[in-house]
C-alpha cells in the first residue's frame, strides 16, 4: 500500500482526498496536517490513524487530545507549525504528499517534499505562483512528479498526455467567470461578502472562491500553468465557459483543440493524480452528456476583471513580481474577508504592492520568502492608511 500525507486535511481538498482514499482502499494514511477544525481533525485521526500529526499551535494540539480523548482515540505523534507540517510532508513512508492548504503556509512544506523525491498531488496554487522556479527546479533534480489537483491544470495534464510539446500551440484554461460574470464594474467593486461568497458551480474554501469572483484565481492558475507545463505567458489564454463542464484544452498546431471534460467535483482530479499513469473507477456521478445542453463560451472582459490582468503582468515582469503579487492578495483577500475593505480594493491593494515591488530572481528561497514577506507588510501598511482615511472621513 502506498503511504499519503495530506497537508491541510480539514480543509475542502483534504476532506474530498479522505473520502477518495476511502473510495480506492489501496492507500495508506501516514500523516497529516490541519490548521483549523480540530473536531474534524480528531475524527479524521481516530478514523485513518495517521503515525504523524501536525497542528498550528500548542493550543490546537491540546484541543485535539482532548477530542481523540472523546473518541477513544489513540493520540499519535503530535508536532507543532510549519516545522510539524515539513515532518508531515517528508515523512518516511509517504509516497504521495497532497498539498492542499490555504495560501503561502504550505510553500516550505511542500519544497521539502519535492526535495525529498514524494509525489506531489498539488492543490496548493499559491507555492507555484511564489517560486515556480525554485519548485520546478527541485523536482527537475530529486526526480519528484508533480500532478497538479487544480481542475484546470489536471484537465490540461489529461490533455498533454502522448502528447509532443513542440505541436502544442498553446494552452486554454476556462474559467465559469464567477457570481459577477454579468455584472457591472461598479456593481462588483461594491459586491457584498455574501455575493462574492455564492460560486455559482464549486464548492470551494472561501480564499479561492474570493479569487474566483474577482478572477484572480484565473490569474493565479495562468501563472501556475505557466510552471506546471513550461508554456509562456502569450501561449496560456483563458476563456470564460460558465457550465464549467470543459474544464480546459489545448490548441494543436494543426488547429485541433482537446478539450478535457467532466463533473464539477474535485475528487476527479484528485483520484487521478493519486493513481496516475493509471485510471480507476471513482465514485463521483459521471456527467450525462446528453442532457447538457448548451456549452458557452466568451472572451474574459479584462476591464471588470483587472486581477486577470496583474497576474499576466506579474508574469510577464517575472522574477519574484508573481510572489508579491500573491502575498499582497492574501492579505486583500482576507481583508475584505474581514469587512474592512470593498472587493474593488482588492485589485487596487494588489497593483499597488506591485508598483512598489522591485522584482529580484527567484532562484533562492531567501529571495522569495524576502519577497512574500515585504509584500505583506507593504500590504498591511497601505490597508493601515486605508483605514485611518475612512476614519478621518
Ligand atoms: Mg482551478
Amino acid at each position: 500500500m502506498k503511504g499519503i500525507s495530506i497537508l491541510g486535511s480539514t480543509g475542502s481538498i483534504g476532506c474530498n482526498t479522505l473520502k477518495v482514499i476511502e473510495h480506492l482502499n489501496e492507500f495508506r494514511v501516514v500523516a497529516l496536517g490541519a490548521g483549523r477544525n480540530m473536531p474534524k481533525f480528531a475524527e479524521q485521526v481516530a478514523k485513518f490513524k495517521p503515525a504523524l500529526v501536525s497542528c498550528d499551535n500548542e493550543e490546537s494540539a491540546e484541543t485535539l487530545v482532548q477530542e481523540l480523548h472523546k473518541l477513544k482515540a489513540k493520540v499519535p505523534e503530535i508536532q507543532l507549525n510549519s516545522k510539524g507540517l515539513t515532518a508531515v510532508a517528508t515523512h518516511k513512508d509517504a509516497d504521495i504528499v497532497v498539498s492542499a492548504t490555504v495560501g503561502a503556509v504550505g510553500f516550505v512544506p511542500t519544497l521539502r517534499a519535492i526535495e525529498a523525491g514524494k509525489r506531489i498531488a498539488l492543490a496548493n496554487k499559491e507555492t507555484l505562483v511564489m517560486a515556480g522556479e525554485l519548485m520546478t527546479a527541485a523536482a527537475a533534480k530529486s526526480g519528484a512528479e508533480i500532478l497538479p489537483v487544480d481542475s484546470e491544470h489536471n484537465a490540461i495534464h489529461q490533455c498533454l498526455r502522448g502528447e509532443k510539446t513542440a505541436e502544442v500551440n498553446r494552452l486554454i484554461l476556462t474559467a465559469s467567470g464567477g457570481p459577477f460574470r454579468e455584472k457591472t464594474r461598479a456593481e462588483i467593486e461594491n459586491a457584498t461578502r455574501e455575493e462574492a461568497l455564492n460560486h455559482p458551480n464549486w464548492k470551494m474554501g472561501d480564499k479561492i472562491t474570493i479569487d474566483s469572483a474577482t478572477l484572480m484565481n484565473k490569474g493565479l492558475e495562468v501563472i501556475e500553468a505557466r510552471w506546471l507545463f513550461g508554456f509562456d505567458a502569450d501561449r496560456i489564454s483563458v476563456v470564460v465557459h460558465p457550465q464549467s463542464v470543459v474544464h480546459s484544452m489545448v490548441e494543436m498546431v494543426d488547429g485541433s483543440v482537446i478539450a478535457q471534460m467532466g463533473a464539477t467535483d474535485m475528487r476527479h482530479a484528485i483520484q487521478y493524480a493519486l493513481t496516475y499513469p493509471e485510471r480507476k473507477p471513482n465514485c463521483v456521478e459521471p456527467l450525462d452528456i446528453g442532457k447538457l445542453g448548451q456549452l458557452t463560451f466568451e472572451e474574459p472582459d479584462l476591464d471588470r476583471f483587472p486581477c486577470l490582468s496583474l497576474a499576466y503582468k506579474a508574469l510577464e515582469m517575472g522574477g519574484t513580481m508573481p510572489t508579491a503579487l500573491n502575498a499582497a492578495n492574501e492579505i486583500a483577500v482576507q481583508a475584505f474577508l474581514d469587512g474592512k475593505i470593498g472587493l474593488g480594493r482588492i485589485a487596487e491593494l494588489n497593483e499597488a504592492v506591485m508598483d512598489e515591488h522591485e522584482s529580484r530572481p527567484t532562484s533562492t528561497l531567501e529571495n522569495v520568502l524576502a519577497a512574500d514577506e515585504w509584500a505583506r507588510s507593504r500590504a498591511i501598511m497601505m490597508l493601515g492608511k486605508t483605514a485611518s482615511a475612512q476614519l478621518r472621513g
